[in-house]
This record gives structure tokens, C-alpha cells and sequence, in this order.
């Protein structure tokens, strides 16, 4: 019994042995061919130089659905189809304008831009002290005696001393959702917060706020991190300096807008379904390439190489384009909720690529202890690309409705030292992704899909 046991094991680690080598041949096929014939690079100077901003609602959120369906049919999907959902359409309006006076009537011009969904000034504009805070628990104390009838000024910088910028993002992004809610709580007539870049620089970086229906809904601008610095130092020599702003955003009717979905069939296991995506919106300041073009145009790349090599996958996989993860997640909750309805299917797996296009370095996964730990089990073929960590925790805003289903959840972690230069600001440009570094991401994200459909969760 036990003999047996020993050559069973035996048997098992061989042919694994087996699949690796299998594996790893097949690894470097995709590899060289991404390398060398990956057209992701062009496909994303169109999706940020032909089309430019994304932002949902946009005439050009809607040109973005046509290009990249007509991509998707033109690396031979089985099917490319639309899929209908409402999304919030908030336009910034005119260029914003802020300038900081001091008790003499001397203004200083600063950097800043509207917060995504935030309700407008109108053209008249604002005016009032401002009151610098760095926590809720400073703006508690100073109560409604010391917030009512001014301006909130949230200076809470990321935090340089964590390695990894999203945890930063995470800690600082409170005051952008919430603290424009809670300066109105205590009677603030404004609010605006320091950009949430990693470091010192002139580009006002916007992104979504959230009020809370309790509280009046009150303007809210972010200003450049150099501008807050130069804030805050104004402040320490003159307590009372009044701010003023123009915002002239507004927040009009939902509107009719898609995903986009490309399939390849599965050959042996049509009904379980492998979603591979990223979000076709981006903020209206920049081009979106790295937040979130990059993205989108590593998940079609699969499709392109599979035809080309003539790998034909065990199971469906699915390509999507999310509409609308920057101001309202409408696309990502669409594609869950239709999911939910397809019974005959399965939704095993779903990866997202929105950390940047940047050189990947590891996976993230949200998944049951024995599926983390088979998928482990494959970190090893993944070296020699650049990939050194199979995580434990990990997905992305658009796949996160999945869960529920039973999906097992992954995200790329690119390298995120330089991802807030260029998050939500102007210059998130074509230029500033690297080919090289974007075909890498694309390739592991290949590889990760490859083995998932090969042997299943
Ligand atoms: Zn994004």
C-alpha cells in the first residue's frame, strides 16, 4: 500500500514536471510572440491620441466603445458584443479657477481642478476664509464655531515612507470621498483637497468625491500638491487668508452607455467563463493611458496571440471593457448583475489590469486558501518574466461584483513607485507608458489566463 502510495506520488510530481516543461515551451511561444508582434502599443496611441479622455457620458467614452470593438473583432474573436448600461454623466464645465488673498488683497493663482461628481460654484464663484485641517478629528474639534461659513482645506499627504503608493493612496483618499461631506456637516460653504500625488509637483489631481445625502452637497477642488505646500507655509504666517474658487461643473441625467465583451469559445468547458478586463473610462484631464488604457489594451492581447499561435482554450474567456470604474462602477456591476443571471454558467476566474502600465512585478489574488495555494503552485513559471509574487489579496474595482459568484478574484501589481505622478492628472499621456514595460504586463497576464484555462481552479 504504501509502495504504491510512493510510486502514485511519484507519478503526480513527474508528470507536473511534465506540465511545467510543457508549460514553460509554451510560455515562451506567447512571450516572443507579444515581443515581437503585439500590436497593444498602436491600439493604445489610438485609444489616448485618436479618441483622448474617456470620461463616461463623454462623446468620447463613446468613440472608445466603437474603437475598441472594432480592435477586438479584428483580432478574430468569436463574438464582440455591446452591453447596455446607464451611466452618471458630470461635466467639468470651464476651466476652474482658485486664487488665494491675503488680509492686504494681494492673491496668489493656484493650481487645482473640480473633484469628479462634485456639485459646481457657478460662475460667480466662492469666497471665504479657509481653514486648514490634516484629520476628521482636527475638523471635530474645530466644530461648526470654528467650520461654518468657510472653506475646509484637507492637507494630508501620502505618506512617502510605505513602499507600496496604494496603501498611501488608500489612507489619504478618505478626505478626497468623504471630507467635502464632512466639512458641510460642520457648516463649511467649500472644500478642497491636497492632490493625491506621491510627490511635490504642479497637476491638480481630480478623482470621485461622495456626499453623504445628510449633509448640503458644497463644491470641492483639489489643488496641486506644490500649491498646498505653499498653502499651508501662507497659513502659518498669516492665520487669516480667504480663498476663492470657480468650479462650473454640474452633475446631469445618466446616460446610456457599454461595455464592451469579446469572447473566444471554449473548446472543452464552454461554460466556465475566465473574464479578463481593465476600464475603458478615464478621468477628462488626460489621456487615461496608464489609468486606465494600459489596462484595457494588455486584456485584448490575449485574444490577438491565441489566434495567432492557434491555442484554442478549454474554457471561455472573456474579454471586457468596463465602462465607467472612475465616477460610478455602473459597467462592473452590469456585467456582474447579467452573470448572476446566466446559470448555465460558471465565472471561475476574473483578472483586472488598473494599477498602471507599468513593469509587473506580482498577482494579487482574492481566493479560498487550496485555490491560492494551486495557484502558487505555478508562480514559479512566471520568473522569468519579471513576475516574483503570487499575493495573497488582490482583484480590481470592476471584477470586485464577481465575488459573490464564487469568482476567484486577481489583479497585475505593476511597479507603483511612479503611478500617482500620473493618476487622475494631466499628464496621464501616451507618453509616458513604456512598450516594453506594457507587453510584459500583457505577457504575464497571458500566461496567468493560459494556465487557469489549461488546468482549472
Ligand atoms: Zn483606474
Amino acid at each position: 500500500m504504501r509502495k504504491l502510495q510512493m510510486v502514485f506520488s511519484f507519478c503526480i510530481a513527474a508528470s507536473a514536471v511534465m506540465a511545467q516543461s510543457t508549460d514553460s515551451a509554451m510560455f515562451k511561444r506567447i512571450a516572443d510572440d507579444v515581443f515581437t508582434n503585439s500590436t497593444g502599443y498602436e491600439n493604445l496611441r489610438i485609444l489616448c491620441k485618436k479618441v483622448g479622455p474617456r470620461l463616461s457620458g463623454s462623446p468620447q467614452a463613446a468613440a472608445a466603445v466603437q474603437e475598441t470593438y472594432k480592435m477586438m473583432k479584428a483580432m478574430g474573436a468569436d463574438t464582440v458584443y455591446l452591453q447596455e448600461c446607464m451611466v452618471p454623466h458630470w461635466v467639468r464645465g470651464a476651466k476652474e479657477s482658485a486664487l488665494l488673498v491675503d488680509a492686504k488683497g494681494k492673491t496668489f493663482s493656484l493650481n487645482i481642478c473640480a473633484l469628479g461628481n462634485s456639485v459646481g460654484t457657478g460662475k460667480q464663484g466662492i469666497k471665504a476664509e479657509v481653514i486648514e485641517v490634516r484629520s476628521f478629528k482636527e475638523l471635530e474639534q474645530l466644530g461648526v464655531a470654528g467650520v461654518k461659513g468657510k472653506i475646509v482645506f484637507y492637507n494630508f499627504p501620502m505618506n512617502p515612507t510605505n513602499v507600496e503608493t496604494f496603501r498611501s493612496y488608500g489612507e489619504a483618499g478618505q478626505f478626497r470621498g468623504r471630507g467635502p461631506s464632512m466639512a458641510a456637516k460642520y457648516g463649511a460653504v467649500g472644500a478642497m483637497v491636497r492632490s493625491l500625488a506621491s510627490n511635490i509637483d504642479d497637476y491638480p489631481h481630480t478623482g470621485t468625491t461622495t456626499y453623504n445625502d445628510s449633509f448640503p452637497k458644497i463644491p470641492a477642488i483639489a489643488v496641486s500638491t506644490r500649491h498646498a505646500e505653499y498653502i499651508s507655509a501662507e497659513l502659518k504666517k498669516n492665520k487669516t487668508m480667504q480663498l476663492y474658487f470657480r468650479t462650473e461643473c454640474e452633475m446631469l441625467p445618466d446616460v446610456k452607455s457599454h461595455n464592451v465583451i469579446a469572447e473566444i469559445r471554449g473548446t472543452e468547458l464552454p461554460n466556465e467563463v475566465i473574464t479578463v478586463g481593465g476600464h475603458l473610462d478615464s478621468w477628462d484631464l488626460a489621456e487615461g493611458a496608464h489609468d486606465d488604457g494600459a489596462g484595457c489594451i494588455q486584456s485584448m492581447e490575449i485574444i490577438r496571440v491565441y489566434k495567432k499561435l492557434g491555442i484554442k482554450p478549454k474554457r471561455t474567456i472573456r474579454v471586457v471593457m468596463f465602462m465607467n470604474e472612475e465616477n460610478g462602477l455602473r459597467g462592473g456591476r452590469k456585467y456582474a448583475e447579467v452573470a448572476a443571471t446566466e446559470k448555465d454558467k460558471k465565472f471561475i476566474f476574473a483578472l483586472e489590469s488598473d494599477a498602471g502600465g507599468f513593469t509587473p512585478r506580482a498577482f494579487g489574488f482574492t481566493a479560498e486558501a487550496p485555490v491560492l495555494t494551486k495557484l502558487r503552485n505555478w508562480a514559479p513559471l512566471f520568473k522569468p518574466y519579471g513576475v516574483y509574487e503570487f499575493a495573497d489579496g488582490g482583484g480590481g474595482a470592476d471584477i470586485g461584483p464577481l465575488r459573490p459568484l464564487g469568482t476567484t478574484l486577481s489583479g497585475l501589481r505593476p511597479d507603483s513607485q511612479r503611478y500617482f505622478d500620473h493618476h487622475h492628472a494631466a499628464n496621464d499621456t501616451f507618453e509616458m507608458v513604456s512598450k516594453r514595460e506594457l507587453e510584459l504586463g500583457a505577457i504575464n497576464m497571458v500566461l496567468l489566463l493560459y494556465v487557469v484555462d489549461q488546468y482549472g481552479l
